[in-house]
């Protein structure tokens, strides 16, 4: 018997080559391989008599070879061979190209199951190369339903399904986690067959609920760690906060807090006063106003002697911060100091020097402040913006940091509450959700290609004006396959024929991270009149100055994604505008995309993408800040989801630290998923 962690390597017929294909993969055990799982599958299990088969529509029948395959030979590397076959309702002509087995396989005058799709012309209906299994054979292509695996190049469909059948031959599949009343309870299959059933699916049926089992394995696991997560944070004790005044912090404020914050601000007053380790996400809207929130929670650590950190996803974006709460914090004798992983070494030194000396209270920096050689003093307060992009692995890193610090995370993706339940289920929510007084929407509008010389000018306009504009492309590079606007392309068009006279720039993800600073830092300086920009420019600096948004192909991105694109708009006391082009024809992606002309709330743009996309899309970016997962990434039911929380939160409940087999291995799943966690993200 083989285990789980034993290498590929030892199936027949994997030999370095091989190997090689399935590290592409990222599969390197026999678990890796039982855990690739397919993208999707073909039902092959119906024959269809001939006279029902539809062009282009591929399906399995039976048929009698009717005469002798002949091959003919066209050309150098070119050989037909051509068949005809029939059952009691037609006749079929077969063609294979470069199979010169066919002649040896297929006999006149015996049946076998074909797979393919017939195409009509006008000679006739045809088929070419089709799949063909003799009628007493093991069905492997036909009669059963394929998976379909996700492949890489070199690695055959055949080849991959082999391996995995060879895997589950020699080992047991991952142990069971989920325990049977449990199982009982939400219809779950149990996990031997799932694993099994998952590969080889007897029915498209079997198939269903073989992923509805792993997928609710996957939730299960994520938030049974959730769950622990909380559940150990919430035993720990730490120093009561008594000093709790924020009028001076509120008086030194150029505004006044809006409901919203004031709300948010006392959840986070009452968590820090329980003497429990606060654990709390601020979720708001692009331009509610979060680093206040922050800063409140900053000031009040200060002033009852603890240090706070406060981390950001990139350089500008924590030079802005820094730039903004060293401003409002030190003529109250706040002492604030930049962290980030580009400051000269000497200078890195002098601040973590300082840190370690209790010399800065709020201490701003990338994930630099993570890193072992910072230390802090007292450090009371991590927190960490943007938190999407920081995932449970690092929050997990983050309050080892100190002795159990409170926890303050802010993100601005707007996830629907269904989702961030589950995502954040070791995390309690304060909600902004409210924009500061007078903050102008900003006016979206979707146009066609006619609109191009309009565009043009407004982007021309805007420029006269002294402001400065942002295009964003779906794509960095050309696709012949897409027609679709490339971002390098697209720059190089702006400045070389549509705006000679105005300075363009251009950032894409392709870029490196130091690059993609220096270029959105200039563009802040406003040193650029446009930015030709990929998605990367999501999350990122405030740029008051730029009132336009130009998003090209805007059917190609997801509802939610264009709201936060959006937010990169609309941050200044102009007027901004947001424009959306699009060549579909399509009426459902049209309204879809009016329906964000119409609203700028960000969780009723998230539910509404929610509900026409799936829950799968939101896991499958890696930007939600979770995991990546094996199979709700596929596509996944809400409900599913759902069920798998309830069941962790009654599991933990009963049995969390019980030690029942499935108890031990569900606790020792958790550990490699929040491992692999930390892993991928950023
Ligand atoms: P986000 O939630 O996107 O991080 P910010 O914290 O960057 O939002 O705030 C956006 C802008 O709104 C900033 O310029 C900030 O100074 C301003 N702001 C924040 N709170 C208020 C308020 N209560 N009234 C007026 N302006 C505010
Ligand atoms: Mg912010």
């Amino acid at each position: 018997m083989a285990k789980l962690t034993d290498p590929v390597t030892i199936l027949k017929g994997v030999g370095p080559t091989r190997a090689k294909q399935f590290a592409n993969l990222n599969i390197f055990t026999l678990g890796d391989l039982i855990c690739h799982f397919p993208r999707g599958y073909e039902d092959r299990t119906q024959l269809l008599p001939i006279e029902k088969l539809e062009v282009d529509v591929p399906a399995c029948f039976r048929a009698m070879v009717m005469n002798t395959p002949r091959t003919s030979h066209i050309r150098k590397g070119l050989d037909i061979t051509k068949v005809q076959v029939a059952d009691h309702t037609a006749r079929l002509n077969l063609t294979f190209f470069n199979n010169r087995f066919v002649t040896e396989q297929l006999q006149y005058g015996r049946e076998y199951i074909f797979y393919g799709a017939v195409s009509g012309d006008f000679i006739g209906y045809n088929m070419t190369n089709p799949t063909f299994e003799a009628l007493d054979s093991q069905p492997v292509t036909t009669r059963r339903v394929l998976p379909i695996y996700p492949l890489t190049a070199g690695l055959s469909n055949a080849a991959l399904l082999k391996a995995v059948r060879q895997a589950l031959e020699l080992c047991d599949p991952p142990a069971e986690i989920i325990p049977e009343p449990v199982r009982q309870k939400y219809g779950i299959l149990p996990a031997e067959r799932a694993y099994r059933a998952i590969h080889e699916p007897q029915s498209m049926a079997e198939a269903e609920m073989a992923k509805k089992r792993l997928i609710f394995e996957e939730f299960f696991v994520f938030s049974a760690g959730l769950s622990l997560m909380r559940a150990s944070r919430a035993g720990k004790k730490t120093e009561s906060y008594v000093n709790l005044d924020l009028a001076p912090f509120e008086a030194a404020l150029p505004f006044t807090l809006t409901g919203a914050q004031s709300r948010a601000i006392g959840d986070i007053l009452t968590d820090l006063r329980r003497g429990v380790p606060m654990n709390r996400l601020v979720q708001g809207d692009v331009g509610s106003g979060k680093t206040m929130v922050a800063a409140a929670a900053a000031y009040i650590a200060a002033k009852n002697g603890r240090q706070a950190a406060l981390m950001a996803p990139t350089e500008i974006l924590a030079e802005q911060h820094y730039g903004s709460l060293a401003r409002l914090f030190e003529p109250m004798g706040i002492t604030v100091a930049l962290l980030t992983g580009s400051m000269k070494p000497s200078e890195k030194k002098r601040v973590r020097e300082a840190i370690a000396a209790g010399q800065v209270d709020l201490a701003v920096g990338t994930h630099a402040l993570l890193s072992d050689a910072t230390r802090f003093q007292n450090l009371g307060l991590v927190i960490t913006d943007e938190q999407h992009r920081f995932g449970v692995g690092q929050r997990a890193k983050l309050s080892a940091k100190g002795s159990d610090p409170h926890l303050l995370v802010m993100s601005a993706t707007p996830i629907p509450r269904t989702l961030a339940l589950l995502m954040y289920g070791d995390l309690e929510v304060s909600i902004l959700d409210e924009l500061p007084p007078g903050r102008e929407s900003v006016d979206t509008f979707l146009v066609g290609e006619s609109y191009r010389p309009r565009i043009n000018a407004f982007i021309r306009k805007h420029v006269a004006e002294g402001h400065q504009c942002f295009v964003v492309c779906p794509a960095v590079e050309e696709n012949e396959e897409l027609d679709i606007k490339a971002a390098t392309v697209w720059a190089e068009t702006l400045q070389r024929t549509v705006f000679p006279e105005l300075r363009i720039a251009l950032i894409h993800g392709q870029m490196k991270g130091s690059e993609k600073e220096a270029v959105m830092a200039s563009f802040a300086r406003g040193e650029a009149d446009v930015l030709v920009a990929t998605t990367v420019i999501e999350v990122g600096v405030d740029v008051p100055n730029a009132t336009l948004m130009v998003i090209e192909d805007a059917d190609r991105f997801g509802l939610s994604q264009l709201h936060q694109l959006r937010g990169r708009v609309g941050r200044g006391r102009a007027k901004s505008y947001c424009i959306m082009t699009s060549h579909s024809k399509n009426q459902e992606t049209l309204l879809r995309l009016k329906a964000l002309c119409r609203t700028t709330d960000g969780f009723k743009i998230a539910e509404e993408d929610l509900k026409l996309r799936g829950p799968g899309d939101f896991f499958g970016s890696r930007q939600s800040g979770l995991p990546t997962f094996r199979v709700a990434n596929l596509s996944c039911d809400l409900r599913t989801l759902q069920d798998a929380q309830a069941a962790s939160a009654e599991w933990i409940d009963a049995e969390g630290t019980a030690d029942t087999p499935e108890a031990i291995a569900l606790r020792e799943r958790i550990g490699e998923l929040f491992t692999r966690a930390e892993g991928t993200m950023n």
